[in-house]
Formats: structure tokens, C-alpha cells, sequence
């Protein structure tokens, strides 16, 4: 069974062929990461404008490259929801189009779904699972476990405010460094110290807060600039890795105590931070209530950011699940939030 999926969710144009939910038979992706560049942010309007100039192009590589014509796939795939509202109707439009067009079925996707279900590319998922998905508009903690031959995800947590990708951005820019900061952060950390020694957040159960490390930075840095002090961007970087790891470590390490736990999956584009996924393969040496050894997986890089690979395998769990049931084209609509 063939899905082609399209995601255009936010600055990324991308569309994929995914087989049998496994097999990713394309995934280009067309970034737009250089144009937003200059403006330290994306910009809405900008963004929808590159979508509608590079889907046609996209789309058309993603075919050849599957080696595969409109007539071999049975479903069509888009991400609906949440993004940016006139990037979510660029993808949606194109989507529904070449659906009523060529009379094959529309399965609408949650992008958020999507990055969970990227974790389940190359990789054979043992459930239950902990998934955590860490992004730049999100920090979700999910349990996903099987029942009745259909998948459950369960959010057992999520951020009362900043989502990560977004606290590494803002610090990354008062540090002056480019759009979109994790990457840069991660690098500079390396040899940077962990001088601030920044104290956990205190939030009950799985929810987070990343607001007040971003707080304590600013001060920081405003206050090292007001006394003509001279600060260490790699040790600020340093800190701010650890503080982070180790918050989401921690309420990882909750989950696996208290409930039934075969498999850690990060997604999400902050999962393509070094020192996370070091840190994270000390979950390896805890055992599941069957003395196994808990497995942790990881995105390759290329699913880790905006893809349609995993939106296309996120669609075919659904169709699994049968969750949507028969579904008309115009029901679909693109909602910019996920409430
Ligand atoms: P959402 O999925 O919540 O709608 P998004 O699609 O913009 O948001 P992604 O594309 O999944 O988010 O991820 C982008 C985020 O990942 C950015 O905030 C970026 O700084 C962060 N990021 C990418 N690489 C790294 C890294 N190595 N370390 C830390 N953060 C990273
Ligand atoms: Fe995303
Ligand atoms: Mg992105």
C-alpha cells in the first residue's frame, strides 16, 4: 500500500511516498531555513509564498524518485494541523486537489502525530512506549500502548509555556547567533562549562516549564553586559544543555518507574541534540518489568525536522486504527492550533 504525504506545515515544503508504513520510497525536502535567516524567525506570509513556489517541483521529485505514477498510490497524506494557517492551506489545497482530481481517499494528520510517528521509521517499536516529541512549538510527553489491535496515545504531559526548540531559539538570539539556534547551541556547548548551574524547574506530574530558565539567562547576559563583563557563550550554552536534558531526563525516568515501559522514543527536531541523545542511552541500563533491557530510539537526522515521510507513516496508523472512518475531502479543513 503506497501513501503519498505532503507537510508544509511551518518553513519546510516536503512530500514523501511511504510503503506499507515502513518503507520510505521518497522524502524530498525543500527548506526554507535561508530565507527566514535574516528576519531571525519565520515569517507567516513569506513562508506561504515559497510553499506555493516549490510544491509543484517537490511533488513532482518525490514521484520520480519513488519511481512511481499517480495511479500506484492508494491514499493521499497531509498535515492539517496545528502550523502556520496560510502554510497549513498550501499543502491542504494542493492535497485535496490532486485527491478529488484522481478520486483517491484524503487522510488528514496532526503534525504533532506525525513526529511520534517518525520514531517508528526503520525502527521495530516495542510497546508500551514513552514519546517524547521536542520541537519549536512543542514538548510533549506521550504513552503509547496497544489495545484491541489499535495504537493508544495517551499525553500524559506537555510545556505550561515555552516548548524547547523555542527556549533554545530565544537564548540562541540573545547570544546573537543564527536562526534556528538549537543546532548552533549544541555545537558551541561542547566546550563551554556548566558555570550557571541553573536549578530545575518545580512542576508536578509530567507537565514542564522552560519560561524561567530563559528568564535566567536574560538576566544573565543583561547583567553581565551592564557591569562591562565579558560572558562565555559556550559555557551559557553548556548550562542551558544541561538544565534541559536533565529536566526531560528526569520526567522520563518518572514515567519508567511508574508505569510499563519497553521503549524511549525522542522526536522532534531538538532530538537531533548531541547531548540529549547522550544523555539518553543511560535509559538503556534500566530494565523493563520483564528484565529487559529498555530500548531508546531516535529519528535519523533527516526525520528529526519537518518531513512528510513521517506525516505518510503517521496516516497509515491511522488507517490502522481505522480512526477516521470514511472520510469526504471537504470535512478536511486546515486549523492553525491544536485546540
Ligand atoms: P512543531 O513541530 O512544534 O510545530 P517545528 O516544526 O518548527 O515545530 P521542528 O522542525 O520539529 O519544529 O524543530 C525545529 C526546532 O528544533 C528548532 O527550534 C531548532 O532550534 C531545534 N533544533 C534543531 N536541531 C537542534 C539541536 N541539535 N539541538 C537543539 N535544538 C535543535
Ligand atoms: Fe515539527
Ligand atoms: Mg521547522
Amino acid at each position: 500500500m503506497k501513501i503519498l504525504a505532503f507537510e508544509s506545515s511551518c518553513d519546510e515544503t516536503s512530500v514523501a511516498v511511504v510503503e506499507d508504513g515502513k518503507k520510505i520510497l521518497s522524502n524530498i525536502i525543500s527548506t526554507q531555513i535561508d530565507i527566514h535567516k535574516e528576519f531571525g524567525g519565520v515569517v507567516p506570509e513569506i513562508a506561504s509564498r515559497h510553499h506555493i513556489e516549490n510544491i509543484l517541483p517537490v511533488f513532482t521529485e518525490a514521484l520520480e524518485k519513488a519511481n512511481c505514477k499517480l495511479s500506484d498510490i492508494d491514499y493521499i497524506a497531509v498535515t492539517n494541523t496545528p502550523g502556520l494557517i496560510g502554510s497549513l492551506l498550501v499543502g491542504l489545497m494542493f492535497a485535496k486537489s490532486l485527491s478529488y482530481a484522481n478520486n483517491i481517499p484524503l487522510i488528514p494528520v496532526n503534525h504533532i502525530n506525525g513526529h511520534i510517528f517518525s520514531s517508528f521509521i526503520d525502527n521495530d517499536v516495542k510497546l508500551p512506549a514513552i514519546s517524547l516529541v521536542v520541537s519549536g512549538g512543542h514538548t510533549n510527553l506521550y504513552y503509547i500502548y496497544e489495545e484491541n489491535g489499535k495504537i493508544i496515545t495517551d499525553l500524559l504531559g506537555e510545556t505550561l509555556d515555552d516548548a524547547v526548540g523555542e527556549t533554545y531559539d530565544k537564548i540562541a538570539r540573545i547570544l546573537g547567533l543564527e536562526y534556528p539556534g538549537g543546532p548552533h547551541i549544541d555545537k558551541l556547548s561542547v566546550s563551554g562549562k556548566d558555570i550557571l548551574k541553573i536549578k530545575k524547574p518545580k512542576v508536578d506530574g509530567y507537565n514542564f516549564s522552560f519560561s524561567g530558565i530563559k528568564t535566567f539567562i536574560t538576566n544573565y547576559v543583561n547583567t553581565q553586559n551592564m557591569k562591562g563583563n565579558p560572558f562565555s557563550k559556550e559555557d551559557i550554552a553548556k548550562s542551558l544543555q544541561e538544565i534541559i536534558v536533565n529536566v526531560l531526563y528526569d520526567k522520563i525516568l518518572m514515567a519508567v518507574k511508574e508505569k510499563d515501559v519497553k521503549t524511549i522514543l525522542v522526536a522532534g527536531g531538538v532530538s537531533a541534540n548531541k547531548r540529549l541523545r547522550e544523555k539518553f542511552l543511560e535509559f538503556t541500563n534500566l530494565k523493563t518489568d520483564e528484565n529487559e533491557q529498555i530500548q531508546v530510539h531516535f529519528p535519523k537526522m533527516e526525520y528529526c525536522t519537518d518531513n512528510a515521510a513521517m506525516i505518510g507513516v503517521a496516516a497509515y496508523y491511522d488507517l490502522k486504527n481505522n480512526s477516521q472512518g470514511e472520510l469526504k475531502q471537504y470535512d478536511v479543513d486546515a486549523i492553525s492550533t491544536k485546540n
